[in-house]
Formats: C-alpha cells, structure tokens, sequence
C-alpha cells in the first residue's frame, strides 16, 4: 500500500480509536497504524474470528482490545466507525462526552486524499435507496471507455481508504457511498454527484426518514459543478435545493419522460442529454439509445441516465456514453435473465431486498408469475402489492414473513391466485419454481424480486438467486 512514504498526514502520533474489525475496520486500522497514528481497535465480540484477526492486527502494531464496545479508551483524540454501528452506540456518546470528534472510512479517505501528491483524483459519488452500485458501476463503465483511468469504490469493492493510499494513479472515482457513510463524512466535497432515488430504509439506524434524508443529502455539498437529482422524486431535489454548493454548481435532472432544459432524458427510444449542450433551450444531445443498456428495465435506464449526467458533468464525449453503457455487465442477481422454458421467461432479481427494489422490478415485466417472500424487516406491503396488482398472473409466497404479503394481495389483488408455500427447506424453491411455472402462460414472465431479505431460508441474495436458477434449470431439464 505504500503508505509509509507519505508524509505529514495529520495523523503521525494521533491516539486513533477504530470501532468494528470488520474488513472497513481493518483497513482504517492498518492504513492509520501505517501513517504513524496510535491506533486502538474496539470490537464487542470476542469469538474465535475476532481473536485471529486481533492477532494479525497486533502484530503490525495496532491494539486491539475484545469484548467492550461501550468505553472509550484513554487519550483517544479520534473515534473512526464501521458503517454497521449505530450512531446511539455508547462509545459514540462517550467521545461526544469527551469531546472527541467521530468519523467514518470515507471521511479519513477524503482528508487523506491527494497526500503527497498521490490520487488526488476528482469523486463523483452516487447515493440512493436503491441502484447505487449498479449506477456506480454504469460509471466506472462509461468513465473507462471516454480512456480515463478510473476505479468503482466506497460501499463496493475495495475499501476507499485503501484506493486512495495505493500505488495505482486514477483521474476520477467513481464512489457508492450509503447513508451510513455519508452521515459520517462532513468534509467530504465531490466534484458531482447524484441521490438517485428515496424510500424508507435502515430506519432503525438512522432513527427517522428526516434523518435518513438528510444523511443523504451531505453528498451534495460542496459539489462543483453538478447536483444530479432524480425528476420522478421530488425528495432528491428537495435535498439538492438545501444542499450548500460552489458557486456555479448546476442542479441537474433525469427522467424517463422528454427532458426539459438542464436535464436528461428520454425520447423515443433515445437518451438524450439537454443539460451539457450549447443552447439547451433548443438543442438536445443524443446520447445512446434504451436498447444499449442492460436491461432496458425502466429503473435502469434512470440509472443509466445518473450515470450518464455524472460523467457528462466531468466532461465526457457522448460517444464514451454509449460505448460504456453498451459495455456494461450487470452484477448476478440483479434482474438476471436465467432461461426461457415453454415460452416464459425466468428472471431472477433476488437482490430486490426490500419493497422500494421489488416494484420497480415488478413495473418492468407484465403479465408476471411473482415469487416473493423471506425476512420482511419490519416492512408494509399495501402500496407494492396494489401499484403492482394489474400485471400479477399469480403469487407464489416463500419465507418467514409470507402472511403479510398474503394478507396484501388478499386486500388489494383477491382475484390473483397465490400459492403460499409453507416449507423453508433447502427445496422450498425448486418447489416455487415448480409452482410458478404451472400458473405460467406463454409469453409472462416468472419474476423472484422477494421484496424481502433472504436469511430466513438462506446465507444471503446470493445463494437465494443461485437457488432460484438451479430450479429453473431443473425445470428446463425435465421439460426437454
Ligand atoms: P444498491 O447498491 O443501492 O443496493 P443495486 O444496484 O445493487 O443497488 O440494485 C439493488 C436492487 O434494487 C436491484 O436488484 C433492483 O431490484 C433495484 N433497483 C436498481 N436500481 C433501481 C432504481 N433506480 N430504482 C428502484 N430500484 C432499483
């Protein structure tokens, strides 16, 4: 990582208190330790994982103290945070009682940017509910093909602390940052940026939606030249009329609908860009057209359209546009076309994790056999399950929760069949599978966006949507 040749970091000799050896935890502890802070890793737990990674730690040089997350440790001068505590957390309120200020890993990466002359590259930071590392990822896309040396990092990948201190030279980050990270990165001041979308989430951590939102809100500040909201949300722009920005700095929209000026948009089955043109009172860019993104899925191409702006405020061609969007991959599990059987297509959106995700998968296919269920995580499921009532052929329900999405569709679709399946063993979705194919007519397509989260039944989304695809190829085996 090379951090030892940089010099006057701020950090030489500072007493540094790290919360969490988690992977975000280790890398500010290791990078820190590295920059001659003194640095003390804190961590509730005190299992067998926790005391090999202590181990590993300690030997180059950190503390690392177990099984007391509460007390803060003598002569600490800086508290640096997991993205999983809680901001009530009682070491947390132990340093405001000392006066210690608390940070996360994005806020030491933003101050120890540029340092001796390394990565000093511009960020262009993407936040939402939902979408953020497919948008970051549309970016780094995008970004590469316009030939600049580019990286997606933050909440994906590799930690941000390590990306800025490392060897490899980039022009400009693309950064997914939550709203745990926001919420601790006051300094933080990106080149552009974008809220893609807003809808209540991680509540409990955040304490209230006001909150959530204005956590949000932080990545706009000091922007420099764009403030990328989404047109369909009011919320965003409300966030981007309070954000305070550099002089100069533009607010910028995308919708899926004709742009107006200082926005993107789309028309006829064309991105086009009336934002960073001459004259956008009368002149449009075209950009790429729907059937270059991947998928063509209506959030999608919103994502394609934040992506977009993003790099067109950093001043890329529109060509790179196209040919980064064209290049893209998605990730697994994100709206994955697995196979057609008879006619009907199987989607698997297992990453669909909570209500906000499952409707925009819902709104992209019709007329659809829907698989959903698992860990409801406090959730309500009335708005999804109405908006989304007309294109239902039929339910299949799996999971811990499944009643209350039963009881949804019972108030708001009566007349769409569900079969609400009451098993959680590991062929619980070859039996889904085997269900939703049998209400399936030609041409629909079989859709697994759970609106829930997976562990009731599974380790996570992933092998939730690998099981999804096992099924649907066992499936096509026996109808061959
Ligand atoms: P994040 O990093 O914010 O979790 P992802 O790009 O991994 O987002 O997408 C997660 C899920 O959210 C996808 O599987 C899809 O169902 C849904 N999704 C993606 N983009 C959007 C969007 N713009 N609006 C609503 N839902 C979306």
């Amino acid at each position: 990582m090379g951090s030892g040749q940089v010099s006057s970091s701020g950090f030489e000799g500072q007493h540094v208190t790290v919360a969490g050896l988690g992977v975000s935890g280790i890398s500010a502890a290791r990078a820190l330790a590295g920059l001659g802070a003194v640095v003390t890793v804190v961590d509730g737990g005190d299992g067998e994982t926790h005391r090999a990674r202590a181990a590993e730690l300690e030997a180059a040089g950190v503390a690392v103290r177990l099984g007391d997350a509460a007390t803060l440790p003598e002569g600490t001068e800086l508290v640096v945070t997991s993205p999983g505590w809680k901001p009530q957390s009682p070491l947390f309120a132990a340093a405001a009682a000392a006066g210690v200020e608390v940070v996360g890993d994005v806020e030491v990466a933003w101050r120890l940017r540029g340092l001796g002359g390394r990565n000093a590259a511009r960020w262009l930071a993407v936040t939402g509910t939902n979408g953020k590392t497919t948008t970051v990822r549309m970016l780094a896309s995008i970004l590469e093909a316009a030939g600049l040396r580019t990286a997606a990092v933050g909440n994906i990948g590799t930690p941000i602390i390590d990306v800025v201190l490392g060897e490899q030279e980039y022009d400009v980050l693309a950064v997914e940052l939550s709203s745990y990270q926001l919420h601790w990165a006051p300094s933080l001041r990106a080149h552009s940026a974008a809220v893609l979308n807003l809808a209540p989430d991680h509540l409990d951590w955040h304490g209230s939606m006001e909150a959530y939102a204005a956590d949000k809100g932080r990545i706009y500040e000091g922007n420099t030249v764009a403030c990328v909201y989404n047109a369909a949300d009011s919320a965003t722009e409300d966030l981007v009329r309070e954000a305070d920005v550099e002089e100069g700095c533009r607010a910028i929209g995308f919708t899926l609908g004709t742009p107006g000026p200082s926005q993107l948009g789309v028309v006829d089955g064309i991105l086009v860009d009336r934002a960073f043109v001459q004259n956008r009172q009368k002149n449009a860019q075209e950009l790429a057209e729907v059937a270059d993104v991947n998928p063509p899925a209506p959030h999608n191409i919103a994502n394609a359209l934040a992506a977009a702006a993003l790099a067109r405020a950093f001043g890329v061609e529109p060509k790179a546009v196209r040919d980064g969007l064209r290049a893209f991959r998605p990730d697994a599990h994100r709206i994955e076309h697995v196979a057609d059987v008879g006619s009907v297509a199987y989607v698997d959106d297992s990453k669909a994790t909570n209500t906000h995700a499952a409707e925009a998968s819902l709104a992209a296919y019709d007329p659809i056999v829907w698989i959903a269920g698992g860990l409801a995580k406090g959730a309500a499921f009335d708005e999804l399950v109405s908006r989304s009532a007309r294109r239902l052929r039929g339910a299949v329900l799996i999971g811990a929760d499944r009643h209350l999405i039963r009881e949804a569709l019972a108030r708001h679709a009566p007349e769409v069949p569900v079969v609400d399946l009451d098993r959680t063993d590991t062929g619980a979705m070859l039996a889904a599978v085997q269900e939703a194919a049998a209400l399936a007519e030609p041409g629909d397509t079989v859709l697994l966006a759970p609106a829930c989260a997976s562990m009731d039944m599974f380790v996570n989304y992933n092998k939730r949507g690998e099981a999804f695809a096992e099924a649907v190829r066992a499936l096509a085996a026996e109808r061959a």
